[in-house]
């Protein structure tokens, strides 16, 4: 029996996913891959100074599960800063916040900083305000 996939909530995608040195020569880096799960760790405990347990709570998942996949996005980190590896942030086991439930209303919530797929079945859907903004 498979265990069901607990999705983790995310706010909104990263609007830039790639990133690394500048001046790396001709050399091509090595790519490292973020979810972007493990980048919302990083946004919500490094930016928005979450504790590892409200930010568990944020995203709906254990505490433990934050723990690791906190210690995860670190390392990545480290290893683009110091490694001079490249960045790139993508897929990840999440949800965005908003879609099927009330968005949690904290900063950058819903940010409208990615134009995929995501944004457009929203509007579809007409969930939240309609500003005409998009
Ligand atoms: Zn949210």
């Amino acid at each position: 029996m498979a265990r069901p996939r607990k999705w983790r909530r995310v706010c909104f995608l990263p609007t830039n996913t790639d990133f690394g040195p500048t001046a790396n020569g001709d050399d091509v880096p090595r790519v490292v891959t973020m979810t972007v799960d493990e980048y919302e760790t990083i946004r919500l405990v490094d930016l928005e100074r979450l504790t590892q347990e409200n930010c568990a709570e944020q995203m709906g998942i254990a505490r433990t599960t934050v723990q690791r996949i906190y210690e995860d996005a670190r390392r990545k980190l480290a290893d683009s800063l110091v490694n001079g590896a490249s960045l790139h942030i993508e897929g990840g086991d999440f949800r965005i916040c908003g879609e099927d439930e009330r968005p949690c209303g904290r900063s950058g919530c819903g940010r409208h900083g990615y134009h995929g797929g995501i944004q457009e079945r929203k509007g579809r859907r007409g969930i939240g305000r309609e500003d005409g903004q998009d």
